[in-house]
Order: structure tokens, then sequence, then C-alpha cells
């Protein structure tokens, strides 16, 4: 069976490169005569791994020296939690922006520990928009302003780091990460699970700055105590060390293509392929304000929604699958990482246009 073109938007496609050297290293990495799985957490060969693959990432996003990284286990709907236990005991609020079905998602949670506001919203528009900063009520006493930075589920996306004045700036990168330069130093922490653009599911990376440590509420336990965790480089809990080992592989491959400007050019070029077939299409539509149109996952419709499963099915015989929308929107949705190329694009919108032509 060939490869397909899998638009999943997480667990999501992975570099064929990465999975054949997991594959090559599988049951014996670089002669330690065991698989990485196999290996103890506190041992020289995975510390080792360990160590490549934060400095691998650091060199990425170019990450400051006062920033700790770390490498968790929960996964981003956890962290929803783990963000306000740890940071939100400095003055008991935190302000949110809400763009979509994630970020409610982050307020919802939030609410259990400190009083937690709505700086923005676009649910009145249905999620298809980034409120404009000016427009956010912002607290200058607030421990932090939560953002979702890209909301995987709405195709919604900030194009531009919104600037928070002292109070520092919390983003949820769990569909973005990897996808285009950021400045790090804009931001207080930010936080991803992996299985989108950095490797399988199982590992969370949390970028902190130092400042931000020591806050904590006494109820967080000490496996997501960030100030523990970062004592401890990581190692507080048993590491999801094989997660840590493909990301590290996923690292050293986006690194070998270019590092994050060359993932920017590629991801533009791949949705600008897309939606300008979409824009152009009187059969099929995306929804979203095209300045805050996610470049990672993008949702659209058909115009007779009962061939939805006619779409599907005929996507999936040519190899194109995963393309179902998330229930919440309806529809369709492409998801279309670092790791999808630009021929899996060509070939999704290759089959929009005979499918357009058939039913159009
Ligand atoms: N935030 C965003 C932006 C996401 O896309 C996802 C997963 N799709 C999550 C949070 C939740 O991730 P997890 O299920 O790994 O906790």
């Amino acid at each position: 069976m060939p490869r397909v073109f899998n638009f999943s938007p997480g667990p999501a496609t992975l570099p064929e490169a990465v999975l054949r050297q997991a594959a090559d290293e599988m049951l014996d990495w670089r002669g330690s005569g065991m698989s990485v799985m196999e290996m103890s957490h506190r041992g020289k060969e995975f510390m080792g791994i360990h160590a490549e693959t934060e400095a691998t990432l650091r060199e990425l996003l170019a990450i400051p020296a006062n920033y700790k990284v770390l490498f968790l286990q929960g996964g981003a709907i956890a962290e929803n939690a783990i963000v306000p236990m740890n940071l939100i005991g400095r003055t008991g609020k935190a302000d949110y922006v809400v763009t979509g079905d994630w970020s409610v998602r982050s307020l919802t949670e939030a609410r259990t520990y400190g009083r937690v506001a709505v700086a923005a919203s676009s649910e009145a528009t249905g999620f298809t928009s980034i409120p404009p900063r000016d427009t956010w009520t912002l607290d200058p006493q607030a421990s932090y302003v939560h953002i979702c930075s890209n909301e995987t589920i709405g195709g919604v996306q900030y194009h531009g780091t919104p600037d928070t004045g002292g109070v520092p700036l919390v983003a949820d990168m769990s569909s973005d990460i990897l996808s285009r330069p950021i400045d790090v130093s804009r931001y207080g922490l930010i936080y991803a699970g992996a299985q989108k653009n950095m490797g399988p599911s199982g590992v969370t990376i949390v970028i902190v700055r130092d400042d931000l440590l020591g806050h904590a509420l006494p109820i967080t336990p000490s496996a997501f105590n960030y100030q523990l965790q970062a004592e401890a480089d990581s190692m507080l809990n048993t590491p999801p060390t094989y997660a840590i080992y493909i990301a590290g592989l996923v690292y050293k491959h986006v690194r070998s293509l270019g590092g994050m400007a060359a993932m920017e050019e590629h991801n533009k070029a791949k949705a600008r392929l897309l939606y300008d077939f979409l824009d152009q299409s009187s059969y099929f539509q995306n929804r979203v304000a095209p300045a805050d149109r996610s470049l990672m996952n993008v949702p659209f419709h058909l115009k007779d929604p009962a061939l939805d499963g006619v779409f599907l099915d005929g996507a999936r015989a040519r190899g194109l699958i995963q393309l179902k929308g998330h229930r919440i929107v309806g529809g369709m949705r492409a998801s279309i990482y670092n790791a999808m190329s630009l021929e899996g694009v060509r070939a999704l919108v290759a089959y929009m246009q005979d499918f357009e032509r058939e039913h159009g």
C-alpha cells in the first residue's frame, strides 16, 4: 500500500524520512543493543537524546536562555488546568481571548483556579475571525493573557503576536508551533501537544519564562509543577521517552530543510494553493475572514452537504484521507501541517476540481 496523503488534524502525518530512521533504529539504537523504548530515562543514552532534542528545539525557535523548556505528559487539555495552577497564583486573575472551540475549553477549565475574564471573543460571528487587538479589554492586574494561536477546529490563526504590555502572554500553540518563525521573547509561556507538527502524541512541550515560575497553587500535583519539573530537567516523573525521541528526529529533519523560515514559506505556498482554489470556486467555500485564515487547518463546505459522504469516499479512493470536518463546524477540513507536501495539496485541489466539474 503506498503512503496516503493524510489530512488528519492530529495525530497527523509525519515526515517519511523520520519514520524510516525510527524504523532503522527500532531494534538497535546506534549500537546500544536496545530500542529507545527500552532505555532507562536516566541512562546516558536517553539523557543524550533528551538533551539533544531540547537543544535542537531551542535552536529552531531561538529560545532565549531565560526560558525553560519542559517535556511533559498530559497534552494540551491537561495544560488548560496546569497553566492556571502554575501561573494564576500571582494575582488570582487571568484574561482569556476566545476565538474558537479550543480557547473556549481553555477558558472553561481555568475557571476552577481563579478569577477568569473574557478579554475578547469572536463567538458572535461564529468564531470565524480574531477580534482586533484594540477591542480587547485587558486587566493590567491579570496574571496572564491566554490565546490559542491557531484554532484547529475553526481554522482561524493569529498572524502576528498581540501586544499585552506588561501582562505575560500565554499561547496554546498545539497546532501551529514550528510552522513559522516566532519571537519567543514576546511570550510568557507557550505550550503545545506534539501530535501535529512535532511528533507522536504523548509529549507536551512547555516553554516558560523563568520569572513566571514559583507561583503554583498548593493543589498543583508535583508532576505538573513547572518549577519542580524545571529543577528536575523534566524528569520528576518518567518522561514520554519514545515520543521525545521522535520529536527530536522531527526537529532535526525540520532543521535540515531550513528551519522556521523554510517551513513558513512551504506552509504559505500550500495554503495559498488551497485558498486560491476555494476563493474562485462556486461549489466549495471557506467561511473564515481572509486576514485570519489558518495556514494549518482549512475548513471548507460543499454547496450541497448531502454529497459530503460522496466527496469523502471519492477522496479516499484517491488516497486522500481524514478530510471530514469537525462535527462542530461540519463540512470538510484539510489539515496541512509541515509534513504535508505540496504534492498532497495539489492532489487535493485536483480532486476538488474534478468533483466540482462533476457535481457543480
Ligand atoms: N489545543 C489545540 C489547539 C488543539 O488542536 C488540541 C488537539 N486537537 C488540543 C488543545 C488538545 O490536545 P490534547 O487532546 O492532546 O490534549
